[in-house]
């Protein structure tokens, strides 16, 4: 089966960087991927010798609020579908909003793996500050920095110990 990484969350949270700091070095050979969706963006992406496809959802239709939540709901549900591994990503310098607990609520009810991924943790002194996403349920919380790279190694550690 492929090994697909999807991202999810609300807007703003920084999946898109996320997403690009996982690809970056190997936009040369998924030009096959560009364009499949509107919606969504596909690249393949690397760790420890192991090859998997991210998916960077978002991109979303700004539209009225009822349009854009449902929009996200649909986006969960697809990752939900497609991936093999999902990570929920939120934002610890906002902390937990109604938008995230929605998405933690599908979320919670899926047997594939799930990871809290808690990013904007810049420097040491947000780390305590993610602990509020363990309310989720959701398990184990990945404090990251999508900006700086800070404490994405270990994110991948665990992700492609699926594959
Ligand atoms: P998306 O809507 O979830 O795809 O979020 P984006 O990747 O577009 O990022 C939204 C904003 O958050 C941008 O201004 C990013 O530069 C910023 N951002 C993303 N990751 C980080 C991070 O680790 N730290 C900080 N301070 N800002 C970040
Ligand atoms: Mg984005």
């Amino acid at each position: 089966a492929a090994n697909i990484v999807a991202i999810v969350g609300r807007p703003n949270v920084g999946k898109s960087t996320l997403f690009n700091r996982l690809t970056e070095s190997r936009k040369a050979i998924v030009d096959d991927f560009s364009g499949v969706t509107r919606d969504r963006h596909y690249e393949m992406a690397e760790w420890i010798g192991k090859k998997f496809t991210v998916i960077d959802t978002g991109g979303f239709v700004h539209g009225s609020d009822d349009v854009f939540e449902e929009a996200i709901r649909d986006q969960v549900h697809i990752a939900i579908d497609e991936a093999s591994v999902i990570l929920f990503m939120v934002d610890v310098t906002t902390g937990i909003t109604d938008l995230d607990d929605e998405i933690a609520d599908i979320l919670r009810r899926t047997s594939k793996p799930v990871y809290v991924v808690a990013n904007k943790v810049d420097h040491a002194k947000r780390t305590h500050e993610s602990a509020e996403f363990y309310a989720f349920g959701l398990g184990e919380v990945y404090n990251v920095s999508s900006i700086t790279g800070s404490g994405t190694g270990e994110l991948l550690d665990a992700v492609v110990s699926h594959f």
